[in-house]
Formats: structure tokens, sequence, C-alpha cells
């Protein structure tokens, strides 16, 4: 519904090679990125990594240094000088405060940009996306009237009103509780999926890209780090920065030798380890470790790996940081209740039944 046939193979959004600085301060660098039809792609990364500044240079509300971005294979903005203004793109944006108008109802904040309708036609619609968002017969209600999660949904319905080809989201559940957010993200996920608008989203949570995303870019320092499906993000980083973005990442120091890794902790089988190539045969690796890869139990002193040097307790889980006799440090999650302190000597083992990714001694990425 409401989204115009492609004509070729071109993803709908192309950003080729797009760069923006604000004074001395580069805030996009030479980034490129693809968006397919009815994709929903997640730009995630910590504050200032220019997740913003690349929303806003696909709205429209900022242009681009140089490169270019496309929308349906016709550049919409370049660095020589093309630019389409906001209001001629067919770009909707979900505002992080949702930024509906106050003396106005829900059918009223839904009909706004569709006011070129006919009276008819616009009742039909308003009525049809207050059913998709979950609120039929709520059309009267005025936005203080709502909660925070009926408001998002009015918000995503004025937006999904006129139809347009790409939606983007910035921070679109950072002004929703805690317990709201996690059911707001899914059925956000579900309005986009069922109109097949492609979307743009933008948070620095990670638990929340890889949750409702197709796609996830994760952004460092203007750049863009890894592109991928959640699962690929989250399981075979390719820098170390993407690794520790997406979850509490340690590594383990490991001589690669013939069909064995040997760490301070366990000796690794090859096999077991992702795509290491014979060149390493006889070097250094650092190993990728999870807390959920690794498990540490009480142990005699004489017959311990390491000690327990900090201890955060979360509920469900213990996340301990173990110093090991070696100098490495880990990191690991118990989910069982004993409960060990400060100091208790540990024995370490490796229960990863998985594949592991490693990186080059000393690099930051492969
Ligand atoms: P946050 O999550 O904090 O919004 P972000 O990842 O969205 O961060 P951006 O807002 O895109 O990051 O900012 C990237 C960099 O560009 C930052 O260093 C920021 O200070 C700078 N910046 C962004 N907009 C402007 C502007 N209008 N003028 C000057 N500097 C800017």
């Amino acid at each position: 519904e409401g989204v115009s046939q492609q004509t070729s193979d071109e993803p709908l959004l192309r950003i080729d090679r797009i760069s923006k600085t604000f004074g001395a301060e580069q805030a996009v660098e030479d980034l490129s990125l693809s968006v397919e039809q009815g994709e929903l792609l997640t730009l995630l990364g910590p504050s200032g990594c220019g997740k913003t500044t690349t929303l806003r240079l696909i709205a429209g509300l900022e242009r681009p240094d140089s490169g270019a971005i496309r929308v349906d294979g016709l550049p919409v903005a370049t660095g020589d000088g093309t630019f389409v203004t906001p209001e001629a793109r067919d770009i909707g944006v979900v505002f992080q405060d949702f930024a509906l108008f106050p003396h106005m109802t829900a059918a009223e904040n839904i009909a706004f940009g569709i006011d070129d309708l006919s009276d008819a036609e616009q009742e039909r619609r308003v009525t049809e996306l207050l059913d998709l968002v979950g609120l039929d017969g709520q059309g009267d209600s005025r936005p203080e009237e709502l909660s925070g999660g009926q408001q998002q949904r009015i918000a995503l319905a004025r937006s999904l009103a006129p139809e347009p080809e790409i939606l983007l989201l910035d921070e679109p559940f950072s002004n929703l509780d805690v317990d709201l957010r996690v059911e707001m993200r899914e059925e956000v996920r579900r309005i986009l999926k069922e109109t097949g608008v492609t979307a743009v989203s933008v948070t620095h949570d990670q638990e929340e890209a890889l949750s409702i995303s197709d796609r996830v870019a994760v952004m460092h320092e203007g750049r863009l780090e890894q592109v991928g499906r959640p699962e690929a993000v989250f399981q075979r980083p390719k820098s170390r920065f993407v690794a520790g973005f997406l979850g509490h990442a340690s590594f383990l120091s490991g001589y690669v030798r013939g069909d064995k890794v040997d760490t301070s902790v366990a000796s690794i089988d090859r096999e077991q380890i992702h795509g290491l190539a014979s060149q390493y045969d006889m070097t250094e690796i650092d190993v990728l470790v999870r807390p959920d890869d690794i498990l540490a139990y009480p142990a005699d002193e004489a017959e311990a790996d390491g000690r327990v040097t900090y201890r955060r307790y979360l509920g469900p889980s213990v996340l301990y940081r173990v110093e090991l006799d070696s100098g490495e440090t880990i990191e690991c999650m118990h989910n069982h209740s004993e409960s060990m302190d400060l100091d208790t000597p540990v024995t370490v083992t490796l229960t990863a039944d998985h594949e592991l990714v490693w990186f080059p001694e000393g690099s930051q990425s492969r």
C-alpha cells in the first residue's frame, strides 16, 4: 500500500559516499549505505557518531558537502548542488517528542498532511490509520488525553497518512517508559511492516536496534563500521568497536598452533574459530568472548585461574569481571543464584558451543 513501484534493481534509498562537516567537526565521513524497498534499517551508535546528521541529510534538513543521496535512482541531494527540498521529497519523519499539535484532535493530527484530499477521502484514510495503529474510535481525543504509547501511535499515523515512500524515525522510543518501550518496539515494527513503507530509524540502544531491525548500520565517529542483519553484526562483528558496542566483549589472547588455539583459559579447537586462515599459524590472535561464553567457579587458591574484581547484580543474572593470572580481564554472566564475593579465587571455563570471532593481535578490525 502507498508505495510506488520500483523500476530497476536500484535500492529505494542509496547513499553514496556522503560527508558533512560543521565547522571543524566532521559529523559524517564518506558514508555509503543502501536501503531496500520495504526494509527497516536502524542507524546505531554512541552519542555524537553522526546518526542524527545522517537522518537529517536523508530528510533534506541538511545538505551534504560531498557525495550523493538517491531515492528510486534519482538524486535528491549531491555535493555539487542538486537539492530537492524536504517538502518535495516523498519522506515522512517521526520526531523524538512526537511533535503532535496539542490543540488538534488525534484525527485532525492524522489528517494534517493530507488536506489536499477530499473530506470523504481524508475521513476514510484517518479511520484506516486509526485502525492500523490500534486506536479505533479514539479520533476525537486530544494528545493530552492520550498515553505516551498512544501519542506515538498517532504520530506514526500522521507521518504515514500522506503515504511517504520513506519514513524516518528519530530515537522513536526515547520518550517512553522502559516497559512501554519494549511493547511499542514490536508495535512500530508491525505497523511499518503492514504498510510496507521503507524506514530508517536512529537509536543508541543496541537491544532496540537488534530487536526491531531488518538490518543494523553501526556508526562510529561519523563513519559506517558495519551493516548487516542483527545476527550478523552481533555474531560476526568486523571490528572491536562493533563487538564492544553491541554487547559485553572480552578478548582472550590466543596462540595458533596447528589445529588448536591456546589461551590462558582453554585450548580451543581451531575449527571453532571463524575463518582463521593458515597464514595465522604460529601467531598471536585475540579471541572475542561474550559473558555467556564463560563460567567462573570458586576454587582453591592453588587451582584458581584468577579472581573476581567486579560484580553487578542484574536480577535474573549476575555479571562478574574476573582478572586472570595472565593479566587479562574477562567478563562472565551467571544465571544461577550462587553468589561470589569480590576477590573470590575462581577457575574459569569456556562454555561457548558456537563459532568464535577473532582479531589479529593489536588490530582494531579484520
Ligand atoms: P546523538 O545521539 O547525541 O544525537 P548522533 O549520533 O545523532 O548523536 P549527530 O547529532 O549527528 O550525532 O552529531 C555528530 C557530530 O556533529 C557531533 O559532534 C555534533 O556535535 C556535531 N553536530 C551535529 N549537528 C551540528 C550542528 N548543527 N552544528 C554544529 N555541530 C553539529
